[in-house]
């Protein structure tokens, strides 16, 4: 019985790293490995517990990923909020490398004994009976695989499960203009969120003395602002109250071109059926604020990977069980952000946000 795993990033590998060390016939299948977001990304401390289970946890401690020291928030209040991570019973959370991240993860699939990632892209599926053949195109060389069971790990485009026709809901259209600066103060190991009248910005720490800078908004108010353009964004990054101080501001060293990103809510209508299922942003992408994106890729990976096996070994219920519970999670999410960012009125990105999210009970 083989399995193929559409997107070597990190849902997608923690579920061949699962596959793999249960024994089962598992390829890697990624065009682009190792390409996600490079701007660094909270990982909470809670996901320690992943990456233990999938044995790197070792490994992710001394892959020179930062410690996240305290929280500072100015979210729809006057004053700053501090929060030190010594309050959290799993310890500080971590600023990740994300290419050292997700290579970890691929070395662990291929130690585990997974075969991959190869460079194919899908490009078309169809159903035996009983296996899929999917077509997949390898530097202008088409092939037809097949596969008993397959596993969505394409991220926000859900590759497999739009090619099969399936809904996917969007609940906003928050975007992100980052920049990647030399950060003025690398011993501070503070993660900084703070609220604007049309959005909220984000700095933090990465690796390697930098310090990323990101405006969060609505895709459409940022359209209308030329949040893309450098002076704009340096422009409104000036009108902030602490995030501007973090950074430097107006002394502010670019390492690279700002970067445009989709950081919405969305999620599949149904993230599993009979031959496959969805693991990571391609069951659910979440907003960063929540910073549960990694967390979720690891978690749905390993509970995915958990489904898989079951169903490979007859339980036909395995794989809706899965759709359920990974569902009932979104719905879960999507009512704790729609508080959060009700806690600040002031927010027309978030009021849109709102109107979709409580339209939906
Ligand atoms: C601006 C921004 C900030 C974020 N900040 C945070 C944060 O602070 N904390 C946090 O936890 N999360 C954060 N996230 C979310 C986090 O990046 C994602 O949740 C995480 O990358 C999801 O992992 P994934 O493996 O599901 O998908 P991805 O990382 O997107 O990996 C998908 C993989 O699939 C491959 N692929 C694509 N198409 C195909 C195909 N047709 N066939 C085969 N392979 C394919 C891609 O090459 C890629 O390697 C942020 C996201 C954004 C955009």
């Amino acid at each position: 019985m083989r399995v193929i795993v559409l997107g070597a990033g990190p849902a997608g590998a923690s579920a061949a790293v699962a596959l793999a060390d249960k024994g089962v016939d598992t390829l890697l299948v990624d065009p682009r490995p190792h390409t996600g977001w490079q701007l660094g990304e909270g990982l909470p401390a809670a996901a320690g517990e992943h990456l233990r289970s999938l044995g790197v946890w070792e490994a992710f401690r001394g892959a020179g990923h930062l410690p996240c020291t305290q929280f500072v928030s100015c979210w729809g209040s006057a004053e700053p909020a501090y929060r030190s991570a010594i309050v959290d019973a799993h310890g500080p959370s971590w600023q990740v490398e994300r290419r050292r991240f997700d290579e970890m993860l691929v070395t662990a699939a291929r130690t585990a004994g997974a075969d991959g990632p190869v460079p194919w892209r899908l490009t078309g599926i169809r159903r035996g009976p009983p296996r899929w053949l999917l077509r997949c195109v390898d530097d202008g060389t088409v092939r037809v695989v097949p596969a008993d069971f397959v596993i969505d790990g394409t991220g926000r485009r859900s590759c497999f499960a739009r090619l099969l026709g399936l809904p996917r809901r969007v609940d906003s259209s928050v975007v992100c203009a980052a920049g990647l600066l030399d950060d003025p103060d690398p011993d501070d190991g503070s993660s900084l969120v703070e609220t604007v009248e049309d959005g909220w910005w984000y700095a933090s720490r990465v690796p390697g003395g930098r310090l990323v800078v990101a405006k969060f908004t609505d895709a459409a108010i940022s359209g209308r602002q030329g949040l893309r353009r450098v002076s704009e964004w340096s422009r409104q990054l000036g009108r902030t109250r602490l995030t501007r101080a973090r950074a430097g501001w107006p002394g502010l060293r670019l390492r690279a071109p700002l970067r445009i990103a989709a950081a919405g809510s969305s999620a599949l209508d149904s993230p599993a059926a009979a031959g496959w299922l969805a693991v990571g942003d391609a069951a659910c992408a979440h907003d960063p604020l929540s910073s549960r994106g990694l967390h979720d890729a690891l978690a749905t990976g390993i509970a995915g990977a958990d489904a898989v096996a079951l169903s490979l070994d007859g339980a036909v219920e395995a794989a809706a069980r899965y759709a359920d519970t990974v569902s009932a999670g979104y719905r879960r999410y999507l009512r704790e952000l729609a508080w959060f960012y009700a806690e600040e009125r002031r927010f027309p990105a978030a009021q849109f946000w709102r109107s979709r999210a409580s339209a939906d009970g």
